[in-house]
């Protein structure tokens, strides 16, 4: 969807606020204004021969990442398209070790918190103790002006659409509205994960990309 140009420029603005407010957090922020400048940026910050760990993510199939990547020299390490679950469970595992994890954020605030939840804690487990590098991938849509907000648009926007992807049967799903499931095979909301500084360096990175991208 193109959106229209003064939401475009509204959108670079809160960007390069956020960039500021993630240098202070010891995180690095990239702007890019479309989906292929974005795959640029990625292809390029990727050294090649890297492995590269795939957290789930609708933005990176949106932008066609590990399609790009399958093309070069890297090695992907993807779980959710492993069938076998001991295969799919030492994929994961080898995560921690790849040279480069490639994820999104669920959200991300106009003061530089990246937030996101997660069901099994694998992806958020990866990204505060995993690969070397980590690189989010993040739409403007995600940008939100608090935590609360953040919390708000996870249960509102976020987990509808993939909970109905997962094939979940949650609330959320159901009605469109979040019932605070406790459920077991179907609650993706297990883990809030709030990434508020990175004292390890050049270690996190933030490729924000000046379009609607995943949920
Ligand atoms: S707590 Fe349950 S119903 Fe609410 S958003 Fe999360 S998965 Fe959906």
């Amino acid at each position: 969807m193109v959106l229209p140009e003064n939401v475009k420029k509204a959108n670079k603005v809160k960007i390069e606020t956020v960039m500021k407010a993630l240098e202070k957090r010891g995180m690095k922020g990239y702007y890019a204004e479309d989906a292929d400048e974005a795959l640029k940026t990625i292809l390029e910050m990727i050294p090649e021969g890297a492995s590269v760990g795939r957290g789930g993510s609708e933005t990176l199939n949106q932008l066609g990442v590990f399609d790009a990547l399958h093309q070069g020299n890297y090695t992907c390490l993807e779980p959710h398209s492993e069938p076998d679950p001991e295969k799919r469970k030492q994929i994961t595992r080898n995560i921690f070790s790849a040279d480069v994890l490639l994820t999104s954020a669920n959200a991300v605030t106009m003061d530089g918190e990246i937030v996101n939840i997660d069901g099994t804690g694998n992806r958020m487990a990866a990204v505060i103790w995993g690969p070397d590098k980590v690189i989010f991938v993040v739409g403007a849509n995600k940008l939100v002006g608090s935590l609360d907000e953040a919390e708000a648009r996870i249960k509102h926007d976020a987990c509808p659409p993939n909970c109905i992807r997962l094939e979940k049967k949650t609330p959320c799903a159901l009605t469109g509205k979040c019932g605070n499931c406790l459920s077991p095979g179907n609650t993706v909301c297990c883990h809030t994960v709030v990434t508020r500084f990175n004292s390890i360096e050049d270690r996190i990175h933030i490729i924000f990309v000046n379009e609607n991208l995943g949920f």
